[in-house]
């Protein structure tokens, strides 16, 4: 297979140059054999946070990948415990983080098209919406890999980041993998720090899931339990105001993020 070499860095350099704080390219050849994308349609149907209302004809936990797809390209922007506001929801609205991701992807796939001429499919961010796993194709692009606490950890900021992609109509080189495993001994704080418990039992096995790459590398993350909180997060939202100088007051919903905080990767 012939790559364009050089496009990759061209592209990863824009993605900075527009406010990413990382980026990579990974083959969709090799997402469509990813953990997740063989874990998932094996999953039962889950219907928590974010999933609902799935695009029509889909399936559990399958992709909707364009045809001509070939490459991936997936942006970070860091997320410190200084700025949680950055993935809070104010009333309806997308959160501010959301906003600056959607808005570099939006940049980013317009310059790739106008300057290299190369066909581009930003993504949303679920998979049920029409994305992909973010996760491990962040993972094979060499931002990081899968952690513990079944995010994505990175050498520079941990978990501590949102992501964001789109799909190219072209074959450039891939950033990753890369070796890199800070869970190797880790005291797993993530996972002490969970308020449900969702790392305390085993919900996949390798028999069953045809892999040994599994939800919280070893099947003990449960996706399921994990929305408890997040319902209780969105019951437990207060009417605040978020810009004070508007006088306006919004429900702020403020997602659990315990697991992410309190790895210690990137501090
Ligand atoms: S706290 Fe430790 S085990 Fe958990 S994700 Fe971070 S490095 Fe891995
Ligand atoms: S987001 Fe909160 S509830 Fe969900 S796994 Fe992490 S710590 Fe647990």
């Amino acid at each position: 297979m012939k790559y364009h070499s050089d496009i990759s860095q061209l592209i990863i350099d824009k993605a900075k140059s527009l406010g990413a704080s990382l980026a990579g390219v990974a083959k969709v050849s090799l997402l469509k054999e990813s953990p997740s994308s063989l874990v998932a349609p094996k999953i039962a149907q889950y219907s928590g946070v974010g999933t609902r209302d799935a695009l029509n004809g889909l399936r559990p936990g399958e992709i909707a990948w364009p045809p001509n797809a070939k490459s991936a390209i997936i942006i970070a922007v860091e997320h410190p415990e200084s700025r949680p506001e950055m993935d809070w929801w104010f009333g309806t609205k997308n959160p501010p983080g959301n906003l600056i991701l959607i808005r570099i992807n939006k940049e980013l796939s317009q310059w790739i098209e106008d300057t290299l001429h190369i066909k581009t499919h930003k993504l949303p961010y679920h998979v049920e919406k029409g994305g992909i796993y973010l996760k491990d194709a962040a993972a094979l692009a060499g931002l990081g890999c899968i952690g513990r606490n079944n995010l994505l950890i990175t050498p520079d900021f941990g978990p501590r980041v949102r992501l964001r992609g789109m799909l190219l109509e072209e074959d450039i080189e891939p950033t990753g993998p890369i070796k890199f495993d800070p869970c190797e001994g880790c005291a797993e704080f993530c996972r002490l720090a969970c308020p449900q418990s969702a790392f305390s039992q085993t919900v996949f096995s390798e028999k069953e899931m045809g892999t040994d790459h599994l939800p919280g590398r070893d099947g003990t993350f449960s996706r399921v339990i994990c929305n408890v909180q997040m319902e209780k997060d969105i019951a437990d939202a207060r009417e605040e105001r978020p810009y004070p100088e508007s006088g306006e007051l919004v429900k702020i919903i403020k997602y659990c993020r315990r697991c992410e905080l309190a790895c210690p990767v990137g501090r």
